[in-house]
């Protein structure tokens, strides 16, 4: 016998994004409902998330959460359910890493 574990979330499920800066480690949440716009600098030590705002990698990063956001508050129930599927190794605590140690603050 073969088991296999899925682990999938709902965009309902999803309640804010984190933002977390490589350079000072510090982390910002933001409650999905409050997303207006990704800043374009750490608002602790203002490093430079993105070189340009409104620049090519700043709209696409908002256009994606803002689609996620416009997605959880639909108010018709679509035809379709999606769900998006996680690896294990997150749902266990194991982040994926860019390099830089775990710290975090806020
Ligand atoms: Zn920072």
């Amino acid at each position: 016998m073969t088991a296999e574990q899925r682990v999938l979330i709902e965009a309902q499920d999803v309640i804010g994004f984190e933002f977390e800066c490589p350079h000072c480690n510090g982390r910002f949440f933001v409650p999905i409902g409050n997303f207006d716009m990704i800043r374009t600098a750490c608002p602790n030590c203002r490093e430079q998330w993105f070189k340009v705002q409104g620049g090519a990698d700043h709209l696409l990063v908002n256009d994606v959460l803002d689609g996620f956001k416009r997605l959880v508050k639909i108010d018709a129930p679509l035809g379709v359910k999606i769900k998006f599927q996680i690896s294990e190794g997150a749902l266990n605590g194991c982040e994926r890493k860019t390099g830089s140690t775990e710290k975090g603050s806020n």
